[in-house]
């Protein structure tokens, strides 16, 4: 049987990574979304276990001591981190599992499932980011500032990455990231077990 896939999708700040991970679990309902645990507070609407499970600094720091992430990382100020329980457990019966994680916790997961399938995701311009990052509002002209200039700097680091989709509008890029999962379900490397099936006699 073939495992199943280790999706990660990250990108700079204001990219919709969220908008287009949600939209994707809508089309695909048999993709695992893996909860993250973060000491940030929930906000209005946010239920524990399930946006993300919401824990405090020293239950995090006890969570990495007990080695229970497969990453972690800083994001403006508080602790974010991928539990590695279950990921494992669905990839072994052929479930595909899904991250929504920020760059330097992908960069982080590159390291040690180099089996894993990058996605990049990109703005269509520079001017739109920057309107993405202004719709969040309450934004002042040094935080603006600082999330845009951040956001540049991450882009750069996209070409780690093995795939990069253009997130002009939410349809087509759920429809290009399910076109990636098609292809690397027909990648040679993940269908040996086809070829030792037919050739075994
Ligand atoms: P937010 O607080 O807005 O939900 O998320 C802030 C950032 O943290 C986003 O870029 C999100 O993708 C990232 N993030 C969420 N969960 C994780 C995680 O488990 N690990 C890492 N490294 N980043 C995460």
């Amino acid at each position: 049987m073939q495992k199943g896939l280790l999706l990660v999708v990250s990108g700079a700040s204001g990219t919709g990574k969220g908008t287009v991970c949600k939209k994707l679990l809508e089309e695909i309902p048999t993709l695992f979304y893996s909860i993250s645990a973060t000491t940030r507070q929930p906000r209005i609407g946010e239920t524990d276990g399930v946006e993300y499970f919401f824990i405090s600094v020293d239950e995090f720091k006890n969570w990495i001591a007990e080695e229970k992430f497969l990453e972690y990382a800083e994001v403006y100020g508080n602790f974010y981190g991928t539990p590695i329980h279950k990921i494992e457990e669905r990839l072994q019966r052929g479930e595909d599992v899904l991250l929504e994680i920020d760059i330097q916790g992908a960069l982080n997961v590159m390291k040690k499932r180099p089996d894993g399938v990058y996605i990049f995701l990109l703005p269509p311009s520079l001017e739109e980011l920057a309107n993405r990052i202004n719709g969040r509002g309450s934004e002042s002209p040094e935080t603006f500032s600082r999330r845009f200039n951040a956001a540049k700097n991450e882009i750069a680091v996209g070409e780690k990455y093995q795939y990069v989709v253009v997130n002009d509008t939410v349809d087509a890029a759920v429809e290009k990231i399910k076109s990636i999962i098609a292809a690397e379900r027909c990648k040679v490397k993940r269908n040996e077990f086809l070829f030792e099936k037919l050739l075994e006699n």
